[in-house]
């Protein structure tokens, strides 16, 4: 059943790609197909966060092992973030897309002018917010996440009596995941109606020629960051999670292939939450409790891609612009770089508007970011798959870490 339905998804993707090559813009009119599968998936996803963040905390038994699984967790987001930001940032300084493109500043996008004045105190104003209710219709998922592990955390200190609310959230747990397998069953369709949409649409805003003319624009700053993105994913990723814990990257890479090309579809690690969830846990076969507590968090703090992308993004507008960046401002672009990646929301194209804080920190025009909008919904889906890789093997290094003799086996909690 799994292989066929990973057959299913993989023959979708690319009888998407002929059918755009065949009927060009036409292939637009089929999005509704893809949006289906996609509002099926979101609409699991504010119950699944609650109650794998709660169930898997409470399973966890003891505040104290949540302690330590959060420390480990934070460290190996922060350490992996900051290395595919430096990867970024050394490879666009080393291949100087930008450079001698000549380029004036224009307009400032509208979807950036509005998120001019973000700023660091918003991300951490982001963390909770004034009603989690609210937060849930609009689906705000990292006060939620913050509101669980609390509630999670509390459930554990109180005995017998946190048993009625923890037993509930297990319950929902499992429900959601049966929820999620049904869903599944859409995937191929879904992924087939999203890739062939949203490629019809780029090619009917002018047809196949001025497609490929946009994309050969910015060809080789593309080419950077896939590059990047692909240094990240195929060995840098893939040597943590062999040194780590033994497990075998290809093997672990295939377990993890429905979410993967989910997060390339849908371009929201959000929207694939559910499916990273299922591939961690039940192909993978990590431990639920790590998993159901890493997983949520890093769709929505951990973005390997993002950040690596905002560092190569930045970089090349300086380039293009004709504007040196200095040591000292390169390491600024570093920091804010890995910083708004954490504030950039699973949704589609969040990183091109949190990339504001960086180019304001360095002092670029905003404007610039007009050369890159072009293609931006393009390198958000590898950007994407990159981000739900980096919180994939993150499960498997933090629960490997907690694994063991160190962590009770699950029956054994209160
Ligand atoms: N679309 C990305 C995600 O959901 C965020 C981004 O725009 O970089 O992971």
């Amino acid at each position: 059943m799994k292989n066929r339905l990973l057959i299913a998804i993989i023959v979708a993707i690319v009888l998407a790609f002929a059918s755009v090559f065949v009927f060009e813009g036409q292939m637009a009119s089929v999005f509704w197909v893809g949006e289906f599968f996609l509002r099926s998936l979101k609409m699991i996803i504010v119950p699944l966060v609650m109650f794998s963040m709660v169930s898997g905390i409470t399973a966890l038994g003891d505040v104290r092992n949540l302690g330590r699984i959060g420390v480990r967790t934070l460290a190996f987001f922060g350490l992996t973030t900051l290395a595919a930001v430096a990867l970024g940032t050394v490879l666009v300084a080393v291949l100087q897309p930008g450079a001698g493109l000549d380029v004036i500043a224009g307009a400032v996008p509208e979807r950036v002018a509005s998120k001019e004045s973000i700023g660091f105190a918003d991300i951490i104003l982001g963390f909770v917010s004034n009603n989690i209710i609210e937060s849930m219709a609009e689906m705000q998922l990292l006060p939620l996440i913050v509101f669980s592990l609390v509630l999670g955390g509390v459930l554990t200190t109180m005995g017998e009596r946190g048993r009625p609310m923890a037993a509930f959230c297990e319950s929902g747990n499992e429900a959601m995941m049966k929820i999620v397998h049904l869903v599944m069953l859409l995937a191929p369709v879904g992924i087939f109606g999203l890739v062939a949409g949203r490629f019809g649409k780029a090619v009917a805003e002018g047809g196949m020629d001025a497609f490929w003319a946009q994309l050969s624009a910015v060809g080789y700053y593309m080419f950077v960051v896939l590059l990047g993105l692909g240094i990240h994913g195929f060995i840098v990723l893939p040597l943590v999670l062999w040194a780590t814990t033994r497990r075998n990257p290809l093997s672990y890479m295939r377990g993890m292939l429905p979410a993967l090309l989910t997060a390339f579809s849908t371009a929201s690690s959000s929207a694939t939450l559910p499916v990273t969830l299922e591939s961690v846990e039940e192909e993978n076969g990590v431990d639920s409790r790590v998993a159901n507590f890493v997983i949520p968090l890093g769709a929505t703090v951990n973005m390997n891609g993002t950040a690596l992308y905002e560092a190569v993004a930045v970089i090349f507008i300086a380039q293009a612009l004709g504007i040196d960046l200095s040591f000292g401002q390169m390491l600024l672009v570093v920091i804010t770089a890995a910083l708004s990646a954490i504030g950039a929301a699973g949704i589609p194209e969040a990183g091109l508007v949190t990339m504001v804080i960086v180019l304001r920190a360095v002092d670029l025009p905003l404007a610039g970011v007009e050369m890159i909008l072009a293609v931006d919904w393009l390198l958000d889906r590898f950007r994407t798959s990159i981000n739900v890789w980096g919180d994939a093997v993150g499960a498997a290094v933090v629960a490997e870490a907690g694994g063991g003799a160190k962590l009770a086996p699950a029956h054994e909690h209160a």
